[in-house]
């Protein structure tokens, strides 16, 4: 059988296979292998954009506060909670950027163990969650206790077990790692954590929408995730904070705004913050920003994480079996683990030739990511990428290789 035969068979089985079309596509993308960075929009996006035009912002103007928009940063939340999170209503919240959201949280865990000084973290995290904690040890002169994780893996409850101690104040810790994919035992990690006492920050940027979350279930303290990735929230969209309801009534955050307080129309002198997820709100929403994702949320919900998550796995497992077939000849390295119980839902693989060889992709519609040094990371969207444009993808990346062996 060649590899095209095997793709079309796996697209030709796949029961999720029917809802590729739901994505707007053109721009003569052959192979968008990208989806973990900037999901594809679903086609009843671009209406539901026009019609909040036309009919909320354009018809309801101002009073569209009141009536919906102020109060969607928590319905939102409890939407992306109930179907992506396993978070029970109440405590995710929809607002500011993962960056931002990330700095909010970090603080607010520090103060809630104010007689610790130490933060576990690696240094095989995004730049944005380490560089959020150097700056925050600056300003507070918290302690970074640093894990490096293998280049091919992730972190272990292992690996935070040497380093954790009474003085931890909190993990932060990438559910899946943004280069290697590895997708880490949240649940052994934040039991292990707990037993000395610090808080679990769980990012879940690679994970949301991608493999199965059950944030309530596992204990998590605190987590924040993406909703431009595999929630197809569209570029820039705003971020989510989960925040355990057993923290709500303690947590304070550093960025006191009006729409965190109490009263937000109220005007009063002196902040209180409001009761709930609520006070993790800083200024005005990006309601905007917030329109692409119900649409995401809705098709997940459709099909279900479960589903979502076995498709996952059968793609990066094709992708795995087509390096090992097409990419290992040209002393390609994998930077993914093997076991699929161990990785989310995108590979790495490595070689010194794929810096160059990236923009030519790009030119020919094939759309990886380069993560330098020499990675191309192939992600794949679940409920839009096939079988076939992981075989485009890979079988486009040995002929370059095969042109360009340096
Ligand atoms: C994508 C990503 C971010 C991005 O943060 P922004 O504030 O949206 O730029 C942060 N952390 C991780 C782990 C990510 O994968």
């Amino acid at each position: 059988m060649t590899t095209e035969d095997r793709a079309a068979a796996l697209d030709t089985a796949d029961p999720l296979g029917h809802v590729v079309d739901r994505f707007v596509t053109g721009g003569g993308v052959q192979a968008y292998l990208d989806g973990n960075s900037l999901g594809r929009p679903t086609r009843v996006t671009a209406e539901r954009m026009r019609t909040f035009v036309d009919d909320e912002w354009g018809g309801r103007l101002i009073r569209g506060w009141d009536e919906r928009w102020f109060d969607l940063p928590l319905t939102l939340g409890d939407r992306i909670g109930a179907v992506t999170l396993g978070a029970a209503p109440g405590q995710t919240v929809v607002g500011d950027s993962t960056t931002v959201l990330l700095y909010k949280l970090i603080r607010a865990a520090l103060a809630l163990r104010p007689d610790r000084t130490e933060i576990i973290l690696d240094r095989g995290n995004f730049p944005t969650d380490r560089y959020l904690a150097e700056g925050i040890a600056e300003e507070t002169g918290a302690v970074l206790r640093w894990i490096d994780p293998p280049f091919d893996g992730g972190v272990t409850a292992d690996a935070v077990a040497e380093v954790i101690s009474d003085r931890t104040a909190l993990v932060l810790i990438s559910h899946v790692a943004y280069r290697s994919g590895h997708l880490l035992d949240a649940p052994a990690i934040t039991g292990l954590a707990h037993t000395h006492g610090a808080l679990v920050l769980l990012d879940v940027c690679h994970s949301a929408g991608s493999v199965v979350l059950d944030l309530d279930g596992w204990d998590v303290d605190l987590a924040v995730g993406c909703t431009y990735k595999y929630l197809n929230g569209g570029p820039g969209a705003p971020a989510f904070a989960y925040v355990a309801q057993r923290h709500l009534d303690n947590i304070v955050q550093p960025i006191w705004g009006w729409m965190g307080a109490a009263d937000s129309f109220g005007m009063a002198q002196g902040y209180v913050p409001a009761q709930g997820i609520r006070r993790i709100l800083s200024g005005t929403p990006a309601v905007l920003g917030m329109l692409p994702m119900a649409d995401m949320l809705d098709l997940i919900e459709e099909v279900g994480v479960e589903a979502i998550r076995v498709k996952s796995v059968a793609l990066t497992s094709f992708a795995l079996k087509l390096v090992d077939e097409l990419l290992a000849p040209f002393d390609v390295e994998l930077s993914t683990p093997r076991d699929p119980a161990e990785r989310g839902g995108h590979l790495t693989v490595d070689h010194p030739a794929f810096r160059e060889i990236t923009p030519r992709l790009w030119r020919d519609g094939i759309i990886p990511d380069f993560r330098g040094p020499t990675g191309i990371r192939l992600g794949l969207s679940p409920l839009s990428t096939t079988f076939d444009e992981v075989r485009l993808g890979i079988e486009a990346i040995r002929e370059e290789l095969a042109v360009h062996p340096s």
